[in-house]
């Protein structure tokens, strides 16, 4: 079996709609495909959300009736029966009656949780309605009926394994099967969601319970990058990248994946391929952990990072120093990035500054203080720290005309990563590609192999 997920704009009209279908359709496997909401479709139910909180209930009707108008054309187009029609008329009505029974409800993060589920409910309905159409036999199963989250908001492993088996054996001759991402139930068996952008978590996950041979995450571009294509001009696409560095790459900045959402694939060793909805013939990157070794994988960038230096002699050779550093942050509620350490100061990042000013005035009690705003942290993904010769000089000779503020180096072998003026980002990130890799030759690889 394999896991297809395809995210908000691989459903976001009746085109993209019909192309995922033809996707879905022209793969043989037994598969379970998982479907993100229409792109925008969950800002918009955010906000009928929020404007429900300030008891705005005018405005929460607007924008009701402009997603049910969305929502009529696409039906309209989308389908030819009349009798396909008239079941999405159904569904959306039911919507609809849904979202205004709850204006008069006293509002809670519960009708919040109800509200933004309605996303991904009507995104699986009327494209399982389509498959159907198109003579494609499909089951819809819910969300609902398998996925669950525990005290601490984590998947609960367990019980998703065990429901979700139980609910496919119910349909032993169905080989395509429909869910929702991003949705759940929680411990109190109240409708819940695995944060925003959680769709790629569920496939993740539902991979992990049936012990899927490949999960496919389709979205708008074609794999990962070596170097990020909107500031660098002569990038090429990574064919495979191991957990490891895809997990660097993804938290600092190569967005086509959330970190978090491979973990239960890389638990149970599943390759995840990222393919692109709109070019499906294109080969993609495959994240697996049999990825061949590469020295510098890929490139890429953090913006809006803020560094904050705490200097005090009562840190040399004093024990528990960092500790009470630490608490702050944690206090804060504030995650830290990247940290390095001399004897008597330590420099750490921070991209949330919502705690800045607390953060700073609890600090002021352990020494001087300073703090510098737009920064970027560039990082570079690799086999780096497990053959160390040769690389960090040929990285940091790129390099010799920028100021570099930070260096973080040997926290992982798959990464190094350093602190530079935001200002100085585009010029650094082409130095490195020119510096680093082979593009001119067309062997798309790392120069130091
Ligand atoms: N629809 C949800 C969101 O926009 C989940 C997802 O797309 O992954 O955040
Ligand atoms: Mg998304």
């Amino acid at each position: 079996m394999i896991v297809l997920k395809f995210g908000g704009t691989s459903v976001g009209s009746v085109e993209n709609i019909k192309k995922v279908a033809a996707i879905v359709s022209s793969s043989k496997e037994d598969k379970i495909v998982v479907l993100s909401a229409m792109s925008g479709v969950t800002n918009t139910l955010q906000k009928i959300s929020n404007l429900l909180s300030n008891s705005d209930i005018i405005e929460a009707k607007k924008e009701m009736s402009a997603l049910n108008l969305k929502y009529s054309e696409v039906i309209n187009d989308l389908f030819k029966k009349d009798e396909t029609v008239l079941k999405a008329g159904d569904l959306l009505r039911l919507c609809d009656d849904l979202l205004t029974s709850l204006l008069t409800i006293e509002y809670s993060t519960k009708i919040e949780k109800i509200i933004l589920a309605q996303g991904e409910i009507v995104s699986t309905n009327l494209f399982q309605l389509y498959l159907k159409e198109t003579g494609e036999s499909s089951e819809l199963i819910s969300a609902m009926d398998f996925m669950m989250i525990d005290k601490n908001n984590e998947p609960d492993g367990d019980y998703i394994q065990e429901n979700l088996t139980k609910v496919l054996s119910n349909f032993t001759s169905i080989k395509t099967f429909i869910t929702q991402g991003f949705i759940c139930k929680n411990r109190n068996n109240e409708i819940d969601n695995l944060k925003r952008g959680g769709s790629d978590y569920t496939a993740s996950i539902i991979g992990a319970a049936v012990g899927a041979s490949q999960i496919q995450i389709w979205t708008d571009i074609s794999g990962m990058h070596n170097n990020d294509p909107r500031f660098v001009d002569r990038t090429f696409s990574i064919n495979e990248v191991s957990f490891d560095e895809a997990a660097e790459l993804a938290y600092f900045g190569a967005k086509i994946l959330h970190p978090q959402s491979i973990i239960p694939a890389k638990e149970k060793n599943i390759p995840v391929l990222l393919k692109n909805t709109f070019d499906p013939d294109a080969k993609g990157t495959l994240i697996h952990n049999d990825a061949s070794i590469e020295k510098i994988r890929a490139i890429a960038a953090k913006d809006n990072i803020t560094a904050i230096k705490i200097k005090s002699y009562r840190m040399l050779m004093a024990y528990g120093f960092l500790k009470k550093v630490f608490e702050v942050f944690e206090d804060n509620q504030t995650a830290i990035d990247m940290i390095t350490t001399s004897e008597i100061a330590v420099s750490l990042t921070i991209d949330d500054t919502s705690q800045l000013d607390k953060i700073i005035q609890e600090l002021e009690g352990f020494g001087s203080i300073e703090v510098d705003s737009d920064l970027s942290i560039i990082c570079i993904a690799g086999n780096i720290a497990q053959n160390t010769k040769g690389v960090t000089a040929a990285i940091f000779n790129c390099l010799k005309d920028i100021p570099i503020r930070m260096i973080s180096y040997g926290g992982s072998n798959y990464n190094l990563s350093f602190l530079v003026k935001s200002s100085d980002k585009i010029a650094v990130l082409n130095l490195l590609n020119e510096g680093l890799f082979t593009i001119k030759s067309k062997k798309n690889k790392s120069v130091l192999i």
